[in-house]
C-alpha cells in the first residue's frame, strides 16, 4: 500500500469529477476513514496529505486520541453512536456525521452544555429506508433541523447519508441527488433560522463519482485509501 500515491490519484479523480460537475475541485474534501486502521497509519496518512479523519468506534477514537494520533488533522466521527457514549464524543470532535435519532441529538446537545461547547453535528438521512441502517426517515429531516435549531449546544452543519452498497457507477446517484435536494429544502423552509447548512457528507469508495456529480462536499473514503479491511468476524471489536 502507498498511502501518498492512493491520495495523489484519489484527488486527482475528485478534482475532475468536480470539474464536470462545474464545481470548484476546493469545495470537496476528502475524509480519510480510518476505521481498524493502527494511530502510525493515521500519523502517516496526515503525513501524506489527509486533512480530516473519520472514526466509527468510540473505542478506536479514544484510544487514538490519547495517543495524538491526530495531529495535524480535523476529527470526525463517522458511526453508528450510542447516547450512553456521547460523552466520549461531544466536544472531542470538530463534526459528528452520524446524529441519526432524536434521542441522540438530544443527549449530544445536553452533554455539548454540560462541557460547554457548541458541537457541529450533521443528520444521517436514511434514504433507503434500510432496516439495518440508523438515521432519520427522509420526512423527519425537516422537524430534526428544526429541532437542531432550537437545542443549545449544537450547531446543524449539514446532512450524510450511506446509501446500499452500489454495484456500478450511476446506482447511488439518485440517492445522493435526493440528499442535496433535501439539503436546498430544509435551507429554505428554514429561513428565519438563518441556519448554515454547508456539508454535504455523502459518497465513500465505491461510488465517490456519484456524490461529487450530485454535490457532495465530503467523500468518506477508507478501503481505497488504506486497502481491504480485515472482515469483521476478525476485528476485535
Ligand atoms: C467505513 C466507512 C466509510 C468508508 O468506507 P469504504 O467503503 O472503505 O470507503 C465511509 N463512511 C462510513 C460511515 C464508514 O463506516
Amino acid at each position: 500500500m502507498d498511502l501518498r500515491e492512493n491520495i495523489k490519484k484519489i484527488r486527482a479523480g475528485l478534482d475532475k469529477a468536480a470539474l464536470d460537475a462545474g464545481r470548484d475541485p476546493a469545495s470537496v474534501t476528502l475524509l480519510a476513514a480510518t476505521k481498524t486502521q493502527t494511530s502510525d497509519t493515521i500519523r502517516a496518512a496526515i503525513a501524506a496529505g489527509i486533512t480530516v479523519c473519520g472514526e466509527n468506534r468510540v473505542q478506536e477514537l479514544t484510544a487514538h486520541l490519547e495517543d495524538n494520533a491526530y495531529e495535524g488533522a480535523a476529527i470526525h466521527f463517522i458511526g453508528h453512536l450510542q447516547t450512553n457514549k456521547v460523552k466520549y464524543v461531544v466536544g472531542k470532535v470538530d463534526l459528528i456525521h452520524s446524529v441519526s435519532s432524536e434521542k441522540l441529538l438530544r443527549a449530544i446537545a445536553a452533554q455539548a452544555v454540560k462541557v460547554g461547547v457548541t458541537q457541529d453535528i450533521l443528520l444521517e438521512i436514511n434514504l433507503a429506508g434500510e432496516e439495518s441502517k440508523s438515521g432519520f426517515p427522509p420526512d423527519e429531516a425537516l422537524p430534526a433541523a428544526r429541532l437542531s435549531a432550537e437545542l443549545d449546544g449544537v450547531c446543524l452543519r449539514g446532512l450524510m447519508c450511506i446509501p446500499p452498497a452500489a454495484e456500478k457507477v450511476g446506482d447511488n446517484l439518485p440517492y445522493f441527488q435526493k440528499l442535496s435536494q433535501l439539503a436546498v429544502d430544509i435551507t429554505r423552509e428554514m429561513m428565519d433560522n438563518s441556519i448554515d447548512m454547508d456539508v454535504l457528507s455523502m459518497g465513500m469508495s465505491g461510488d465517490w463519482p456519484d456524490a461529487v456529480a450530485a454535490g457532495s462536499t465530503c467523500i468518506r473514503v477508507g478501503s481505497a485509501l488504506f486497502g481491504p479491511r480485515p472482515p469483521m468476524s476478525l476485528r476485535k471489536d
